[in-house]
């Protein structure tokens, strides 16, 4: 007999919650009156799994292997969760970075059905009654992005709701946040991207994007209407152009537990990755320069996290900022320049003006860090200049999707003559030079985003301070072994992501306990509260 309110027949095959296919038992065949709508054999989850992932490896492309895996999510939720953790390293640039901006840029092209939530200007004062209509009451991660600026592509419409859908997935996946408890949410204002706008299949707002005032208040809205309807939830802001990213960050982090990943969550990840090139170097971070190339949100961030931590190694944060160099599109930010934007004024050096490459000569930075979105900005000239300065350069080019990167790891070891201490943004594969393999590390913001969320939700934390961003950069850059490190690896193996988000989420809450942030009773074991309450999506 089914249980009472359980659904049944081929409404439970229609539910990917439920959706187990052939998995379900003859028990539950009986129970569920499945019997006649399956297939007669009973396969394990682990053999669905094995026909999946032969699925998405015979699919002729990325995308296609998106277009599946974004359809197994409809159908079969659970098996959609057990193959990207299972299959993590895979599966990562599919449902993420790369493939996932491409995915974007197709979305009117590849659309099958509607997932998240859309809000847009023609719902201003109905916005929390809309809210009503979300089919679950306990949303705790809201990913909310207006795509006006997405993973370096750009203005993206409603198109880039693959963002905050492919963000959660990671949540559910790496963190072990229920699925039912993410809401990704478009703000779709309009595009000023007119290609994408004259497209018959465009799913947006026509027209140019609201701004102004208009704007501003569309978004106080909405975030009143999620704080009414969804009290405690977790907003993570997501690809918002350098201006509003920096507004709606700073209006909102001391008022609502939210913080922007492009920003805070970049930081995290690069912080980490400094903490890892530290034992590579054999000196502490305070003991750097770090010249960033790019003088956006993304690099800023960085800066901004790096300063509270060269501060607690002992600087001042007048030594700490000194440490943290820009170039930018218009060369060294000095306080000489009078193009700056408020958030480069706290980095601009008394110093001479001048390009890049005078730049890296002058200042003898340790580690560069490219966030400019520019394709080749870091020249053969650039990584030559510092192999010859520095017997390990640090060479971080975090620009995606790959195409943008600002070089690639080959050319990062060739040029450094397999000396460059390399990360990226995008997945790049192991160089072989001479017989020596380089891995290259990925600094990847899923390393840090879902465990900062899933720690700050565990403890009900008020807000999200940079003292659990911090301890989430040495949370992670603690999870490198020696021998990663070894083969030039400055993060730890994709595979190890439910383990790395568990302990960043125990270091993060540990940090709101300790500020006095954190509204729910202190447990005896936090990272055993944490691990017990995590989504497992095995059957
Ligand atoms: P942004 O638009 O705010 O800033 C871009 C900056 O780059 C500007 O200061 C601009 O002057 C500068 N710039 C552009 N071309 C340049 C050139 N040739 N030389 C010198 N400076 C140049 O963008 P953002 O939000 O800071 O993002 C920048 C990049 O960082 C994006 O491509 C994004 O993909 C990447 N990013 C990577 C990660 C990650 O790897 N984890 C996370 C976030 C952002």
């Amino acid at each position: 007999m089914p249980g009472r309110g359980e659904i049944t027949g081929i409404d439970v095959l229609r539910v990917p919650a439920l959706n187990k296919s052939s998995g379900f038992t003859d028990e539950e065949r009986d129970r569920l009156k499945l019997r006649g709508l399956l297939p007669v054999a009973v396969l394990t989850q682990d053999v669905q799994l094995d026909r999946t992932m032969e699925n998405v490896r015979r699919k002729a492309d990325a995308i296609e292997k998106y277009i599946f895996l974004n359809a197994l999510q409809s159908r079969n939720e659970r098996l959609f969760y057990r193959a990207l953790l299972d299959h993590i390293e895979e599966l990562l640039p599919i449902v993420y970075t790369p493939t996932v901006g491409q995915a974007c840029k197709e979305f009117a092209h590849i659309f099958q059905q509607t997932k998240g939530f859309y809000v847009t200007p023609a719902d201003r004062g109905q916005i929390r009654e809309i809210l009503d209509d979300w089919p679950e009451d306990d949303v705790r991660i809201v990913v909310v992005t207006d795509v006006e600026r997405i993973l370096g592509l750009g203005d993206l419409g409603a198109s880039g709701m693959g963002i905050p859908i492919g963000k959660l997935a990671l949540y559910v996946a790496c963190a072990g946040i229920h699925p039912r408890q993410c809401l990704p949410v478009m703000l779709d204002v309009g595009t000023d991207n007119e290609a994408l706008a004259s497209d018959p299949l465009y799913l947006g707002v026509s027209g140019k994007r609201l701004r102004g005032p208009a704007y501003d208040e569309l978004v106080a809205e909405f975030i009143a209407a999620i704080q009414d309807r969804f009290p405690g939830a977790l907003v993570q802001f997501e690809d918002f152009q350098t201006a509003n990213a920096y507004k709606l960050m700073n209006t909102y982090r001391d008022r609502l537990l939210s913080f922007n990943d492009d920003i805070q969550g970049t930081a995290a990840v690069v912080l980490a990755g400094f903490y890892s090139a530290r034992r590579l170097l054999g000196r502490g971070i305070k003991d750097m320069k770090v010249m960033f190339l790019g003088a956006g949100s993304a690099a800023t961030g960085i800066a901004d996290l790096t300063v509270p931590a060269l501060v607690a190694e002992g600087l001042s944060v007048d030594e700490a900022r000194k440490r943290l160099w820009f170039v930018d599109i218009n060369g060294l930010v000095v306080q000489q320049r009078n193009d700056l934007a408020a958030h480069n004024l706290p980095y601009a050096h008394d110093h001479p003006p001048m390009k890049f490459i005078d730049a890296i000569r002058s200042v003898q930075p340790d580690i560069l860090v490219g966030a400019t979105g520019t394709h080749g900005a870091f020249t053969e000239e650039a990584i030559r200049l510092m192999a010859e300065l520095k017997e390990r350069p640090g060479v971080f080019a975090l620009s995606n999707p790959t195409s943008q990167a600002e070089c690639t790891a080959q050319e990062a070891y060739l040029r450094s003559g397999g000396r460059a201490i390399f990360a990226s943004g995008s997945p790049f594969a192991p160089v072989t030079m001479d017989g020596t393999t380089f891995r290259p590390g990925q600094g990847n913001n899923v390393y840090i985003f879902p465990g900062v969320g899933a720690g700050a939700l565990f403890c009900r934390a008020a807000r999200i301070s940079d003292e659990m961003f911090l301890a989430a950069a040495r949370a992670l850059a603690a999870e490198v072994d020696d021998a990663d490190l070894a083969a030039g690896k400055i993060y730890p193996p994709m595979t190890d992501i439910r383990k790395v988000s568990l302990n960043i989420a125990t270091a993060v809450a540990e940090t709101a306990y300790a500020q006095g942030l954190a509204r729910r009773e202190r447990p005896g074991d936090i990272r055993k509260a944490i691990a017990e309450g995590m989504y497992d999506p095995r059957y």
